[in-house]
């Protein structure tokens, strides 16, 4: 289905990015991932996602942007739209956590969640859209998808700087939605639940220290506070929906935020 696109994916080392990036690979788009690690993770990453293409042609490439650097987003934009031409999907997803009080919280560490879960996502959507408008003979055509959360959506204690970036992010979802709305460019928002990733497995083994219990335990104890499926949503699934805001079928889905949360925001 999207053989021919290019999709770039930021944070598809690891987690939910590389679930999205498997999931269009399979479809046939070629890749640029981005997102931290060691030279054998990021290698490992690139590799699996090549294999979930295998058998459509697409092609893989990897920049290690720092999505905290409005000026190595930029080049990572460049160097995409000389690799492959332009990027046709963008896929927001790089995020990082901190869980403090307010008046406790580091102000470095909200500097820095603010810049990677929303400013960041400005900074590439602003570049990807002038060739995303000009694509199609000038009707445009692209698909923007920010990966929120539910946070997005309802707050948590201990989570200020998150829950403000995610909520940033659902806004910038409908204001790009509605400046392209009469193209071919959708925008649309993802906001999973608790995912199992690394993000969340911090999460889990600081509940497991301060309860004194069990990985398993604490896992419990984590999706009964919140998520009435008691099932972590899985990055698999994410990128099947993200599958999806890229299918004909999505063309006039804009502006959504689209929760996966095993019902969390429902109560
Ligand atoms: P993860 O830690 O597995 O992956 C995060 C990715 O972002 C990694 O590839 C990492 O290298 C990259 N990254 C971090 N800082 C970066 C930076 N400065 N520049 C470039 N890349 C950077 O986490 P995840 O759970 O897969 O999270 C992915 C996204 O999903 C985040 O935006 C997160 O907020 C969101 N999310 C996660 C959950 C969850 O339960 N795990 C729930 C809702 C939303």
């Amino acid at each position: 289905m999207l053989k021919g696109k290019t999709a770039l994916v930021t944070g598809s080392t690891s987690g939910i990015g590389l679930g999205i990036a498997q999931a269009l690979a399979r479809q046939g788009a070629n890749l640029v991932l981005n997102g931290f690690g060691d030279p054998a993770a990021i290698e490992a990453a690139q590799a699996s996602v090549a294999a979930s293409g295998t058998a459509t042609g697409m092609t893989v490439a990897y920049h290690g942007a720092d999505m905290s650097k409005p000026a190595e987003i930029e080049a990572m934009m460049a160097f995409a739209a000389e690799r492959f031409g332009m990027v046709d999907i963008l896929v927001n997803n790089a995020g990082i956590q901190h869980v403090s009080k307010i008046e406790d919280f580091p102000v470095e560490r909200w500097d820095a969640v603010i810049a990677i879960n929303l400013s960041s996502a400005f900074h590439a959507t602003r570049l990807a859209l002038p060739a995303m408008k000009a694509a199609a003979g000038g009707n445009g055509w692209g698909r923007i998808i920010n990966v929120a959360s539910v946070h997005g959506l309802v707050a948590s204690a201990e989570k200020s700087a998150y829950v403000a970036a995610k909520h940033g992010v659902v806004g910038l979802t409908k204001v790009t939605a509605l400046e392209n709305a009469t193209t071919g460019v959708t925008c649309n928002a993802i906001c999973p639940g608790w995912v199992l990733t690394p993000l969340v497995q911090k999460q889990v083994d600081a509940k497991a220290v301060a309860m004194k219990v069990s990985n398993e335990e604490a896992k419990k104890l984590l999706l009964g506070e919140k998520e009435p499926s008691m099932q972590f949503t899985t990055p698999e699934e994410l990128g099947e929906l993200a599958v999806f805001f890229c299918s004909p079928a999505a063309n006039n889905v804009r502006g959504v935020a689209w929760n996966m949360d095993g019902g969390w925001t429902a109560q």
